[in-house]
C-alpha cells in the first residue's frame, strides 16, 4: 500500500520534473533568440534558430534541437502525469446500492470501478454469493444503482 502510493508520487514528481525541465528548456531557448535579435524578422528568427548554437555542459547544440528537446519533455511529462491519473480514476471506489433477491433489502456497500468492470457491469448485475445483512441468507445480491447513476 505504501509502496503503491509512494511509486505514484514519484511518477507525478517525474512528470512534473520534466514539464518543469521544458519550460525552462524552450524559455532559454526564447532568451537566446531574443539576445541574437532573432525577434527582428520572421528570416532572422528561422535563421537564428536552426543556425545559433549554444553549448550547455560542454555540449554544443543548435536552437533548434533544444526547442525540440524542451517539447519532447513536454510531452513525455504530460504523458506520466496523464497515465497516472487515469491508473487513480480506475482504482477510485463506487458506492452501489444492493439489493437482496430474497428479503428485498437495500444496502449501501463500496466497490472499485475496476471491479465493477471486470464483473461486466451494467449487464451482468449480480454480484458473488455473500450473506445478506438483514435476512442473513446466502444470496447474490443484485445491483440497483451506483453512485452517479453509471460507471
Ligand atoms: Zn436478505
Amino acid at each position: 500500500m505504501g509502496l503503491t502510493i509512494l511509486k505514484k508520487k514519484s511518477g507525478y514528481a517525474l512528470g512534473l520534473l520534466l514539464i518543469i525541465i521544458g519550460i525552462i528548456t524552450l524559455l532559454i531557448v526564447l532568451w537566446k533568440l531574443y539576445n541574437v535579435g532573432a525577434f527582428a524578422s520572421l528570416a532572422a528568427f528561422s535563421e537564428k534558430l536552426l543556425e545559433k548554437e549554444f553549448t550547455v555542459l560542454g555540449i554544443g547544440l543548435k536552437l533548434i534541437h533544444y526547442t525540440l528537446l524542451g517539447v519532447v519533455l513536454l510531452v513525455v511529462g504530460g504523458v506520466i502525469l496523464i497515465a497516472r491519473r487515469e491508473r487513480v480514476r480506475v482504482a477510485e471506489e463506487v458506492s452501489v446500492l444492493l439489493e437482496c433477491p430474497q428479503c428485498k433489502n437495500h444496502w449501501q456497500e463500496p466497490l472499485s470501478r475496476t471491479h465493477l468492470e471486470s464483473m461486466g457491469y451494467p449487464k451482468v448485475r449480480t454480484l458473488s454469493r455473500r450473506k445478506c445483512p438483514k435476512c442473513a441468507k446466502f444470496i447474490r445480491p443484485k445491483i440497483v444503482t451506483t453512485e452517479g447513476g453509471k460507471v
